[in-house]
């Protein structure tokens, strides 16, 4: 059998990408191998997004080649052949992202199947969809990213992603649906909603409906998060920007159809330099936004992520973040300096901030959040939370889990004494008895049943 590597880099949504293509190779007949010494080519999904993440992508590409010597590169990255030729010349192909057909063709030519397999007999979900049950996923059985769209419409002037994936470009509601039952039916308890702006889902399709267990589903967040969650798992909505229709979401979440959850990347608070970003709002029209969605759910979790150092960025533009920081009181921070990526329209504006000053930025809005956060959680101990348990501890009996209010990867872990019986993937219910500055500690209580409610609609 023909052996294959993978090396997949990058967001969640890249790899949803990686389980498409590692889907279809296998469902081809090719063997998936776990290291570069066992593989006879190697595909390489890469990150473009910005410049540490190139360079972590051209070394990546570096590796394979030296380790195997045939290398397909895909990805973000794959946008731009030329960067990558100009340091790999020795690269095999290189196709653009989510282009699982052009990776398949590619490593089709170079690395023949001596016998066709008849895997590749098996129907797979069509090139729009997501694999189906029996599909390689790169994430824990009992949770999955569910991608609803590819592309963005914005033009934020830090970013090339439109100009890498496109516009947007949404699923039909139905076609999501039918891929979340399938995850659900085959035991993930949480589906992770992301997209380049999940708000603005279905705008392409002029939100038109689509046909879902005998009834029309249209192709809007607010329906289809509603869907989502008569699924019975948790789900939790990533990059959410916030229109006014996210008041919907929010009653959602208030009336326990959604984790009360909200991944929203504000990036700034000064309106100057959010002009300058070529994004709406500021630090007033966002916190008159955060209160009330407060006010419609008390329990809500926020999540953002700003940018420091963005060019032209002052002393009083960083201390309006600062203030705005303290004032919204967010339960999650995600911080970056700014980094110029080749192509993006902010590169021409004057003032850039030294590298030194913007670390300095970044650790000074850290130590500031660090203190907020710490403080929020404190207000946890005591209370009864359920968290989904992702991993054993290093202790007898512990789990590492999390609450409804940490999304994995990105926020914060509940470490959990148990009795010894809970198993990764269990949904549990524990009492929170310490706190530090972004974990939980707590003591399990119970294992809660898990009941899916994933209606039949005929063979998939
Ligand atoms: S919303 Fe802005 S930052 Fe996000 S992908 Fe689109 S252009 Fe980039």
């Amino acid at each position: 059998m023909a052996r294959v590597g993978f090396v997949s880099l990058g967001c969640p949504k890249a790899l949803v990408d990686s389980e498409r293509i590692l889907t279809r190779l296998r469902a081809e007949g090719y063997e998936l191998v776990a290291s570069y010494e066992q593989a006879e080519l190697v595909v390489v999904n890469t990150c473009g997004f910005v410049t540490p993440a190139v360079e972590e992508s051209l070394q990546a590409i570096g590796e394979a080649l030296e380790r195997t010597g045939t290398v397909v590169v895909t990805g973000c990255l794959g946008e731009r052949p030329e960067q990558i030729r100009e340091r790999h010349p020795k690269v095999a192909a290189v196709t653009g992202q989510a282009d699982v057909g052009g990776v398949m063709r590619e490593v089709r030519r170079l690395l023949p199947l001596e016998e066709p397999s008849f895997a590749g007999l098996l129907p797979l979900a069509s090139d729009g969809g997501r694999p189906d049950a029996r599909a390689v996923r790169l994430t824990p059985q009992h949770y999955a990213y569910l991608k609803i769209a590819e592309g963005c419409d914005h033009r934020c002037s830090f970013c090339i992603i439109p100009s890498l994936r496109g516009p947007q470009v949404s699923r039909d509601a139905a076609d999501v649906l039918r891929e979340a039952s399938r995850l659900v039916a085959g035991g993930a308890k949480e589906l992770l909603v992301i997209a380049q702006d999940a708000s603005a889902y279905g705008s392409d399709l002029r939100h038109r409906s689509s046909r879902f267990a005998e009834r029309e589903v249209r192709a809007h967040l607010v329906p289809l998060a509603r869907e989502l969650g008569a699924l019975g798992a948790w789900v939790r909505l990533h990059y959410v920007y916030p229109y006014p229709h996210v008041r919907e979401l929010v009653t959602l979440m208030a009336e326990g159809v959604l984790l009360p959850y909200l991944d929203v990347p504000l990036q700034h608070a000064s309106p100057r330099i959010l002009r300058a970003m070529r994004r709406p709002g500021g630090a007033e029209h966002h916190l008159r936004t955060l209160a009330a969605w407060r006010e419609i759910c008390p329990t809500l979790r926020i999540r953002s992520s700003f940018i420091v150092g963005f060019p032209g960025e002052t002393e009083d533009d960083l201390q309006q973040l600062l203030d705005f920081l303290a004032e919204a009181q967010l339960d999650r921070v995600g911080v970056f300096t700014y980094s110029a990526v080749a192509g993006a329209a902010a590169n021409a504006l004057p003032g850039h901030v030294p590298e030194a000053l913007a670390q300095e930025r970044f650790e000074r809005v850290m130590e500031h959040q660090r203190s907020i956060s710490a403080a929020r959680l404190a207000r946890q101990v005591g209370r009864t939370v359920r968290a989904l348990v992702d991993a054993y501890g290093a202790l007898p009996g512990e789990v590492v889990a999390r609450t409804e209010g940490d999304a994995p990867g990105i926020d914060g872990v509940l470490r959990c004494e148990t009795d010894g019986t809970v198993r990764i993937g269990d949904l549990i219910e524990a009492t929170v008895t310490g706190s530090s500055d972004h974990d939980l500690a707590g003591t399990w209580q119970r294992t809660l049943p898990w009941q899916p409610a994933v209606p039949r609609f005929g063979p998939i």
